[in-house]
Parts: C-alpha cells; sequence; structure tokens
C-alpha cells in the first residue's frame, strides 16, 4: 500500500488523529505588548461587508484586519533584524510546513515559577529519554500557558515586567547554531520569554533562530494532546509577499 493510501486509511479509521493546535482568532485574542514608544501588532478585528442583507443578499463575508504576528503565527527568518536578508513568509520552503515535532513537557516546572527558562540540560534530558531531535523537525515546549487566555493572564505583568517562560539564550543559541531542529513552537504569544528584553542578547530565540534561517511558531495551544515524540505538525501560514509572518492554522498529525 502507497504510503498516502495508508495515511488517509488512518485518518479515516481514527488511528492517526489530526490535533488542532491552533487559538481561536478574534477580537479577544491575547497579543504581545511592546513598550508604548513602539510600534504595536495590531488586534484581530473583522469587519462585515454583508449579511443577507441590501448590502449582499445572498451572502455572508467580512474583511479582517490583524497583525501578521497575531494570535498562532509563524515567524519568518526576516522578522528579526539578524535574519533581515534570509527568507520572507513567502520563500519558506513549502516543506517547513509538514515537519515531525517533539514535545517537551516542563508544565511543573512552569506551575512553581512562571519565568522557568528551559536550558541545554533540559533539552540534554529530554534526549537521553526520548532519542535524538528530529532532522528539520519542531521542538514544542508545552508550558501550560495557553490556559490563560485573557490579554492579562497571558502577557501576566508583574513587578518585574512580563513575566512568561521561555528559554535561556544559551540553550536558544544551541537550538539555532548545533540542534538540527528547524525551530520552536511555545505557548506564549512570542517565541521568547516574557523577561527576554533583559537578556544577553535581548530576545535570544529570535535573535538566535530567525539569524540562523530557522523559525517559529507563538501561541500553540494543546500540547497536551501530543506525544514526547512521533507527531507531524502541519503548520499553515498565508503566502503574504515580503511578510514577516503570518497567522497560521496549526495542526497535528498524532498516531493513537
Ligand atoms: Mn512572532
Amino acid at each position: 500500500m502507497s504510503v498516502l493510501t495508508a495515511l488517509t486509511q488512518a485518518l479515516t479509521s481514527g488511528s492517526v488523529e489530526v490535533v488542532d493546535l491552533t487559538a481561536p482568532l478574534s477580537s479577544e485574542t491575547p497579543l504581545l505588548e511592546l513598550p508604548p514608544e513602539l510600534g504595536q501588532t495590531q488586534r484581530f478585528e473583522l469587519e462585515e461587508i454583508s449579511r443577507y442583507d441590501d448590502r449582499g443578499p445572498a451572502w455572508y463575508w467580512n474583511n479582517f484586519r490583524t497583525g501578521e504576528h497575531t494570535g498562532t503565527h509563524f515567524d519568518a527568518p526576516n522578522h528579526w533584524v539578524t535574519g533581515k536578508d534570509l527568507a520572507d513568509i513567502d520563500s519558506v520552503p513549502v516543506s517547513a510546513f509538514v515537519a515531525p515535532a517533539v514535545v517537551l513537557d516542563v508544565t511543573q516546572e512552569v506551575a512553581k515559577d512562571p519565568g522557568f527558562l528551559i536550558e541545554r540540560q533540559h533539552l540534554d534530558a529530554f534526549q537521553a529519554e526520548h532519542g535524538a531531535f528530529p532532522e528539520g523537525g519542531w521542538l514544542l515546549c508545552r508550558t501550560g500557558w495557553s490556559a490563560r487566555v485573557t490579554q492579562e493572564d497571558m502577557v501576566n505583568n508583574t513587578e518585574t515586567g512580563p513575566t512568561s517562560p521561555g528559554m535561556s539564550a544559551e540553550c536558544a543559541r544551541w537550538v539555532a547554531e548545533e540542534s538540527p531542529l528547524q525551530g520552536i513552537g511555545v505557548e506564549t504569544v512570542g517565541t521568547d520569554a516574557g523577561a527576554a528584553h533583559s537578556f544577553d542578547p535581548a530576545f535570544p530565540c529570535h535573535s538566535f533562530l530567525l539569524g540562523a534561517g530557522k523559525y517559529g511558531l507563538a501561541q500553540l495551544q494543546n500540547l497536551d494532546r501530543l506525544p514526547a515524540t512521533g507527531a507531524v505538525v502541519v503548520a499553515s501560514p498565508l503566502r503574504i509577499v515580503g511578510g514577516s509572518g503570518s497567522p497560521a492554522r496549526v495542526l497535528a498529525l498524532v498516531e493513537r
């Protein structure tokens, strides 16, 4: 039997499940907040064109306005200055949109410390238990943060500023420069920790990964429904010419 025939039969029988890793996209979707003197990403907005009425008697449709980095989205290398001469979202090879994924679960650590940072030692321990990271794969960081659905809870401003989990600078450098991974996926509004403005370099996941031509996926959900290894992620951004990223429908294929 062909691989694709086997896959379609497995999808029909339910032995391969499609899991939606995408957050609902609406005007309520939380988004990154930068200091007020900087430009801000746009909240998602729908504008009704017609709804079976005088403006269009038989049809319903909308215009929408959104930031490229609003909601569940894909970061292209040119999003960061370190990757400014690398791929825009239109020229990311489509093979990157279908890739294996491993899931590192740090929900216990984040429950105790919302600013928890993933370090090299966590990646080493994961690989010792589950085997080497897949070539061209995603490292999905399961933190439990997707349970936070309001702007306030997602950004989690404390006396020290935004406080959310992420990755240390050295760990991000290793993923970018030494690992076989194509990128990381997170449950937070961006791939970096809330406090990453103060890291050296600032925003190391963006700086190192995008500078190495790798990618990011932000604001994922349902990572608790994925196995540690063996899932396949389908991440499908819009083909925005010259864009730095795009909202994406991100799915995982999981064997049951
Ligand atoms: Mn982004």
